[in-house]
């Protein structure tokens, strides 16, 4: 038994030890792709309920990775977060975005496009932060009402002083905040009142109980109503299914991405989605 005990226990260290030096690979490897511009950005669009048109997109980081293949964000944003690599690599995310952003609008005529870009709390919690989206803005012409962050509850939930200030700094800019993957934290209606934010994005999870027989409707309609009276614009994610989206439209809610429309595209499919001004 102690033998056996030994060597599940030596295999525990020696996996741990894998574990580590896969993450140092993976972190210096991280660090390289940002600085020899490897990183890409997929698009997935974002469809007005009421126009069945694409009127933005949300912009989701992607790792082409030279000998492991393309590597998912939630295997490394973790790793960008824990070393802080996360606020340049934010930076790029956001700079690319709106660059991207002003360029597909110019082509079609001006007509206005919405880019949504994921934030993380490292990236929030820079007490610069607000001047960096400032200067982006700044760089790439991107007005500043066309562009919306992405926050998680946890970002918001934290009733400090410098959060909320951070906000207002934020807002002062004139771009819109949306709360992400909304009801999944610890959601209280207080906070929801006290900050300034504009949209909250129902989370996938709810949106897949939906427009199934004995599919639940009473929590996802309950966030449409919550952000109406609140005067929030509601966007649902993860649509996967006719049903889901009929549901969806009968509620109420405003916006919707999903694979029912289409899964996020790199930017050449993206901007050709935008141009057809495709109805989807
Ligand atoms: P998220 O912000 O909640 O993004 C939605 C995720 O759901 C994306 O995964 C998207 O590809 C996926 N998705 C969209 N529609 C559907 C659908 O109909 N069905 C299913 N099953 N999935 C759908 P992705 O691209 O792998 O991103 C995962 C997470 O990584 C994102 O979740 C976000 O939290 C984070 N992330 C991605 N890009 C960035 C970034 O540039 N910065 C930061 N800080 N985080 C990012
Ligand atoms: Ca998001
Ligand atoms: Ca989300
Ligand atoms: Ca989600």
């Amino acid at each position: 038994a102690k033998a056996a005990g030994g060597s599940v226990f030596t295999s525990y260290h020696a996996r741990m030890r894998e574990g580590l030096v896969e993450r140092l690979e993976l972190e210096n490897d991280l660090r390289a792709a940002l600085e020899n511009h490897q990183l890409r950005l997929h698009y997935q669009p974002t469809v007005d309920l009421d126009t069945s048109r694409v009127v933005g997109f949300e912009a989701l980081v992607r790792w082409p990775h030279p000998t492991r293949g393309m590597i998912n964000p939630l295997d490394f944003i973790p790793i960008a977060e824990a070393t802080g690599l996360i606020v340049p690599l934010g930076r790029w995310v956001l700079h690319e975005a709106c660059q991207q952003a002003v360029q597909w609008s110019d082509a079609a005529g001006g007509r206005p496009l919405k880019m949504s870009v994921n934030v993380s709390v490292r990236q929030f919690d820079q007490p610069d932060f607000a001047e960096t989206v400032a200067a982006v803005l700044a760089e790439t012409g991107m007005p500043a009402d066309r562009l919306c962050l992405e926050m998680t509850e946890s970002v918001l939930m934290t009733d400090t002083e410098a959060n909320l200030e951070q906000l207002v700094r934020l807002k002062a800019l004139g771009l819109t905040l949306a709360i992400d993957d909304f009801g999944t934290g610890y959601s209280s209606l207080a906070y929801l009142r006290r900050f300034p934010v504009d949209t909250l994005k129902i989370d996938r999870s709810f949106v897949e109980r939906l427009g199934v027989p004995a599919g639940d409707t009473a929590l996802t309609d309950t966030i449409v109503r919550l952000g109406k009276s609140l005067g929030m614009a509601t966007v649902a994610e993860g649509i996967e299914e006719f049903g889901q989206l009929a549901a969806l439209r009968e509620m109420g809610c405003g916006f919707a991405q999903g694979y029912y429309f289409s899964r996020p595209v790199p930017a050449a499919e993206a901007g050709r989605l935008f141009l057809e001004g495709a109805d989807i």
